[in-house]
């Protein structure tokens, strides 16, 4: 065998040992709360990624997105359909829908929006027969402070033992980065759409 190839084998023994023994010290069995942050693009389609990885298992889902919904997406279309062709019947959908301005013209009916939304979470956090709950830009409810922080913490800190939470957005401070068992910040280093390049279908919706 060259040198090479016998360096390698050993740094890989020596990874694995240390892969194995960290997954014989994780012992704790329970939900996580997983926070996707940052500029760069893949925050929520790695949501939605953990969500094809649920179903896979058929778990059931709580989808909730705190987006206005001018933009149809690739997910929003195909998780409608699973709904209503009862394909996937352990999944629920919510979007925010009209009422919401990004703009912030009218903060009040933002602030109606965001409160009727949150209110179709707060169950999905309560009920433990689900396994896996999607909070789609959440962190921008917090950012505007169009709904109490402190609320949303206490209601994903409460959720049942075995329930797993994904918050996507950029930002979200520091309270919710401390809740999160994961939080993984997606940098910007290029965008597409920088250079001119439009949104791609079932790409970037
Ligand atoms: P995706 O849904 O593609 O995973 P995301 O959830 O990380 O993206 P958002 O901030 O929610 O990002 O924005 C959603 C849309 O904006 C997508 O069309 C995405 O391609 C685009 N986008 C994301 N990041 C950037 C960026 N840094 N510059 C320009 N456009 C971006
Ligand atoms: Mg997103």
């Amino acid at each position: 065998m060259t040198d090479k190839n016998e360096k390698h084998k050993k740094s890989m023994e020596k990874q694995k040992e240390k892969v194995d023994s960290r997954i014989e010290e994780a012992s704790i069995e329970k939900g996580v709360v997983i926070l996707l942050t940052g500029n760069g693009k893949g925050k929520s389609s790695s949501a939605f990624g953990m969500v094809l990885r649920a179903m896979g298992y058929g778990h059931k889902i709580g989808v909730v997105q705190f987006i206005k919904g001018a933009q149809l997406s690739g997910e929003e279309i195909f998780i409608r359909d699973l709904v209503t062709q009862n394909k996937y019947p352990e999944i629920t959908f919510y979007q925010m829908g009209t009422g919401f301005t990004w703009n912030t013209q009218d903060r009040t009916s933002d602030i109606e929006a965001a409160e009727r939304t949150w209110a179709e979470v707060v169950p999905l956090l309560q009920d433990e027969s689900y396994d896996l709950v999607v909070l789609d830009e959440l962190t921008y409810m917090i950012a505007y402070k169009y709904l109490d922080e402190q609320m949303i913490l206490d209601a994903i800190a409460n959720r049942p033992p075995n329930q797993s939470v994904i918050v996507t957005g950029r930002g979200g401070g520091s309270a919710l980065q401390e809740l999160a068992d994961t939080v993984s910040e997606v940098k910007d280093i290029k965008h597409a759409f920088k250079a001119g390049v439009k949104a791609r279908q079932g790409v970037d919706y």
